[in-house]
């Protein structure tokens, strides 16, 4: 399925570029949370980072700690997040797999968070660890 973002790669509309080479494309989001918020996206075609081809997971990770800096020397700001959504639920709404680079420049702008924190119990939490070192191989 076609999404906005294949049409921003095929040069169909128009983005603020602010990075590219053979794998990634980075650009500025256009509803920002915050002065400098980025998008940075594969130029592989998946909705789901799980979908990822090692390749273009290592570029998007080769180019993720430069454009962060690049987003804190331009807008000044110290402090960001960076947030990749999976599923609706999730609150993922373009399924082209993509990465956000928002600025934290104090509570009121930036991205805000719930964080409903429950207890790891010690034997149920081995028992997963254990599962998934096993599903990782
Ligand atoms: P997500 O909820 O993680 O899927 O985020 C999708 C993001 O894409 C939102 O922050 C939108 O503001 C952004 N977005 C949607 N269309 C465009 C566009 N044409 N150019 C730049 N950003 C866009």
């Amino acid at each position: 399925m076609s999404t906005i973002f294949d049409k921003i790669l095929e040069g169909d509309i128009p983005c603020h570029k602010v990075y590219e080479d053979e794998h990634v494309l980075a650009f500025l989001d256009i509803g920002p949370l915050a002065l400098g918020h980025t998008l940075v996206i594969p130029k592989e075609r998946k909705a789901y980072l799980h979908e990822l081809s090692d390749e273009a997971a290592a570029a998007l990770g080769r180019v993720l700690p430069r454009i962060a800096r690049a987003v804190m020397e331009v807008t000044g700001c110290d402090q960001y997040n960076i947030l990749q959504n999976n599923g609706p639920r999730a609150h993922q709404a373009v399924f082209h797999v993509h990465f956000h680079v928002i600025p934290k420049p104090n509570e009121s702008s930036g991205l805000g968070i719930r964080w409903p924190s429950a207890s790891l119990d010690g034997g149920a939490g081995e028992e997963l660890a254990s599962k998934l070192r096993d599903a990782i191989g």
